[in-house]
């Protein structure tokens, strides 16, 4: 397995597939459906059933249809196409075989080093088939490992058909990065009972729990007049900005919050005295204290109209996802099999409250409970990540172990 994943791994991240928060087409760029069509083919080859390319929301779905006499719950695997807004032009993974626990040079010309100062856990890799970038572009481990090891645990089950399993479903598809593309996932063409998404963190990671999460858009008026004429007159929306970002608390921020502490984040602002824009996000595992946060943030643009001749503050709040164990807690069934079946492989759980959001924190609100396993992947969205080729394999053979225990 271990050749084929690592083969598979890098066809994989050469491809720049990064997604574009700028762009309005779905997938956001064309480079996500020809990686998606070639998948497609992959898919087919290795034998996988009901593959197809759905136009309408760029997501290559297939089946591995059940060997079991008896039926049993349809299991989903996700992962996505797209990598973050980082350099992807020209991925050269390097590969570090039987890594000796040093610090490794990404790029000898460009004097890059990922060194083991910085990154300790580099120590847990040694002996492992170590996978870097060159030091100028990001890898895409994010989430082309979870791709390699789904793929893989499926091409396992094909060539071995004494291991047992029901009906599986995959999926993988684009935009996760700028949480779009789940949105438009369609739930009633994938029929599966519940699924997982592979997508990045250590070897052990498990995240049922993700952050409630809401965006404000911020538009602020000014008066823009000579500042030789302007007094009394001139109001200065940059000024207004500044106050409006101190009024907020300012210990709940993500740089002084960890665990299930929620913050406000000032995301963007940009402008001139004549007018603002600024976006800020809002987080919180709780649904109440997420409600709470965004009633906060709106009564105090409420109040600062309040002080104005007129309201100089536009808002515009919106809700981008949930926080999945609000769902998944009902039935925790589904986060039990993926545990034992972690335990069963040897690997220790390490489960966390996530302080971010995954493609499930979406596709869970949709009706399928989706919860997310590791894929091995480290450092990532930048220059320094990388990914093993055992840690990939653990993740593939949890999805086995996973489609084992259920078709018991
Ligand atoms: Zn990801």
């Amino acid at each position: 397995m271990d050749e084929q994943l690592l083969k598979r791994f890098v066809k994989y991240a050469k491809v720049n597939t990064r997604s574009d928060m700028n762009s309005q087409t779905v997938p956001t760029t064309y480079a996500q459906v020809e990686f998606a069509l070639k998948l497609a083919e992959e898919l087919k080859e290795i034998g996988l059933e009901e593959v197809e390319y759905n136009d309408a929301n760029g997501f290559v779905t297939a089946t591995l249809p059940s060997n079991l006499a008896h039926d049993v719950p349809v299991i989903g695997f996700i992962a996505h196409i797209d990598t973050a807004d980082f350099n992807a032009e020209n991925i050269q993974p390097q590969v570090h075989v039987n890594y000796d626990g040093n610090d490794i040079v990404l790029n000898k010309e460009l004097g890059i080093v990922m060194t083991t100062a910085e990154f300790p856990q580099l120590a847990h890799y040694i002996g492992e088939t170590v996978i870097t970038t060159d030091g100028t572009t990001l890898l895409g481990a994010d989430d082309k490992a979870g791709m390699a090891s789904i793929v893989t645990a499926m091409e396992e089950f094909i060539q071995h058909p004494e291991l047992p399993h029901g009906k599986i479903r995959v999926a993988f598809g684009p935009d996760e990065e700028i949480g779009r593309g789940a949105l438009l996932f369609d739930v009633d063409q994938f029929q599966a009972d519940f699924a997982y998404t592979l997508d990045s963190g250590r070897v052990g990671k498990f995240e049922y729990e993700t952050f409630n999460a809401a965006q404000a858009e911020l538009t602020i008026k000014g008066t823009s007049v000579h500042p030789g004429t302007a007094k009394d007159s001139m109001v200065n929306a940059l000024l207004v900005a500044a106050q409006f970002a101190t009024a907020l608390p300012q210990k709940e921020v993500p740089e002084k919050t960890e665990g299930y502490e929620g913050f406000y984040m000032l995301s963007s602002q940009v402008g001139t005295i004549d007018e603002v824009k600024a976006t800020y996000i809002i987080r919180d595992h709780d649904k109440a204290g997420f409600e709470k946060r965004k009633q906060h943030f709106a009564a105090l643009v409420d109040q600062f109209n309040q002080t104005f001749d007129q309201p100089r503050i536009a808002m515009k709040l919106y809700d981008q996802y949930y926080n999945m164990r609000d769902i998944i807690e009902k039935d925790l069934s589904i986060v039990e099999l993926a545990l034992n079946a972690y335990r069963a492989l040897g690997i220790e759980p390490d489960v966390k409250p996530f302080r971010g959001g995954t493609d499930g924190s979406i596709i869970t609100y949709k009706g399928l409970p989706t919860p997310n396993i590791f894929t091995g992947a480290e450092n990532l969205h930048g220059k320094y990540e990388f990914v093993s080729v055992e840690g990939m394999k653990q993740a593939a053979q949890v999805v086995i172990e996973i489609a084992r225990m259920n078709a018991e």
